[in-house]
């Protein structure tokens, strides 16, 4: 594309981002669309010719966009809402303009660096101790699988690394323990690793949501008993259901004295203790040995961008590292080579994303906007408590709100999560909103979670008086 060109449809395209994120409350949240709409509407062979970018500009508005679910409208409340950030943008624009790939310091030093001083930056504003030390992965789910792998290589008398596991009778059977709320990404990583959903102990919660270390402490012992090795123990900050907080100063005890990984997943709780009275969500955690934040959950960073900290890197390294001749450099002895630290080799520049984002905003501005989603979730969750056909399921920790219609005189368990699941339809048609559920014990459960850059309090207002509204003639 000559300079002139990239130069033209580059303002063009920076313009319909601007309108966009300007106008995004005029395009319906979820988008009105059926399954396979998009795909019809595509051509089924790839263009044998050159086409005109205003052309490929064209079909974005007339088809991509009908397909889109906004995550960047203020009104999107469902599963954890992610917003990104225009600094974020323009990071993401100038990150592929480099298309920097850190596989090893020389391949990109600027890249690297930036990873390891912007990520120490997130460790301060987290609290974690300086021996601390974060890699970049695209997810959580990435993130929690390196963590437990590199649990599997602390065991160092099981010689997986060069032995493997497969077909030797002699190893015990591994087995993680983590809370029935955990994130499904703990158990797809034990999959992964080929030790079978079996490996996994889903340890009981308490009354408020959170995994019980007495009953994590009797499923080790009865584990231990029975000839099963503990592998890890993965404790969570910030439930996807319903955002409760394991008791991880507890729960490191209990690793501390049987010697087991203690991973936490703050992939969305972490966020907030970046808010100096927050700070206590994280309690405990300084004795983890690896730990899972997620900037693109809830600090305004564009998807994808996952943190995983630990102690130890020396174990992660020694779990991955495998350089080939190809790959050697004179710099090995004095550098960090991040391709030693994981699965991927290429590594694209996310930390610029993160960079941007901590110095547009600063510290204060990310803990302010945190704070404000957390009020306007105490604020909701009051007028949940005060309606006669509403109640609270879960407390209020962060930005998310688990509650439901129940009216009053009904009582019916099957009906009230029949009258609430109707109800979330009939709320996500409106394309006003977007809310999401779960499950809580036996309650269908409505999750309404506030973390949007844009959300302001006449949003949140209106979504509660749409909810109201619609329980209404629902009950007409
Ligand atoms: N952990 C928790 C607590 C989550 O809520 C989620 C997703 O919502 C994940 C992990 C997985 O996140 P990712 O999509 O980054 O893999």
């Amino acid at each position: 594309m000559p300079s002139a060109e990239f130069r033209k449809v580059g303002h063009q395209l920076v313009d319909w981002v601007a309108d966009y994120l300007t106008n995004i409350e005029k395009y319906p949240v979820l988008p009105n669309v059926k399954p396979g709409d998009v795909r019809r509407s595509l051509p089924s062979s790839p263009p044998r010719h050159p086409e005109p970018m205003d052309r490929i500009l064209a079909d974005v508005d007339r088809i991509v966009m009908k397909g889109m679910t906004h995550w960047n409208h203020p009104r999107f409340h469902a599963y954890f809402n992610s917003s990104s950030s225009s600094p974020g943008i323009l990071a993401e624009l100038l990150s592929a303009a480099f298309n920097g790939n850190a596989m090893v310091w020389q391949s990109g030093p600027a890249v690297s660096e930036l990873e390891e001083v912007t990520l120490d930056w997130l460790r301060q504003m987290l609290g974690l101790p300086q021996e601390f030390w974060g890699i970049i992965f695209d997810t959580a789910s990435t993130s929690t699988l390196h963590g437990i792998v590199a649990a599997r290589e602390s065991l160092t008398d099981l010689r997986t690394r060069e032995l493997g596991m497969v077909g030797r009778s002699e190893l015990p059977k591994l087995r993680a323990y983590t809370s029935e709320l955990a994130h499904s990404s703990v158990e797809k990583a034990i999959i992964t690793l080929g030790f079978g959903m079996d490996a996994v102990c889903k340890i009981p919660i308490d009354d408020q949501f959170r995994m019980r270390p007495d009953a994590l402490a009797a499923a080790i012992a009865h584990d231990r008993a029975s000839g099963f090795r503990p592998l890890c123990v993965v404790a969570t900050v910030g439930t996807t259901s319903c955002t409760s907080i394991d008791p991880v100063p507890a729960v490191a005890d209990i690793c501390e004295r049987e010697g087991i990984w203690l991973h936490v997943d703050a992939a969305y709780g972490g966020s907030a203790a970046i808010i100096p009275e927050m700070r206590y969500v994280l309690e405990g955690c300084n004795r983890a040995d690896s730990l899972v934040v997620n900037p693109h959950k809830w600090m305004f960073v564009p998807v994808d961008l996952s943190v995983l900290y630990t102690r130890k890197p020396e174990i992660l390294r020694r779990a991955f590292s495998l350089v080939p001749e190809y790959l050697r450099t004179s710099q090995d002895n004095v550098v960090k080579n991040l391709m030693d630290y994981g699965v991927p080799l290429g590594r694209r520049f996310r930390a610029l994303k993160l960079w941007f984002v901590l110095r547009y905003f600063g510290w204060d501005g990310l803990a302010n906007r945190l704070r404000d989603h957390i009020r306007m979730a105490k604020e909701f969750a009051g007028w949940v408590e005060k309606h006669p056909s509403f109640e609270l399921l879960a407390p209020v920790l962060f930005g998310t709100i688990c509650f439901r219609a129940h009216p009053a005189g009904m009582d019916d368990e099957p009906a009230l999560n029949a009258l609430n699941e109707t109800l979330l339809q009939v709320l996500n048609s409106t394309g006003e909103v977007f809310l999401s559920h779960t499950k809580l014990g036996t309650h269908y459960t409505l999750r309404m979670a506030i973390g949007h850059l844009q959300t302001r309090e006449s949003h949140v207002r209106a979504t509660w008086e749409l909810i109201q509204r619609e329980l209404k003639a629902l009950q007409a």
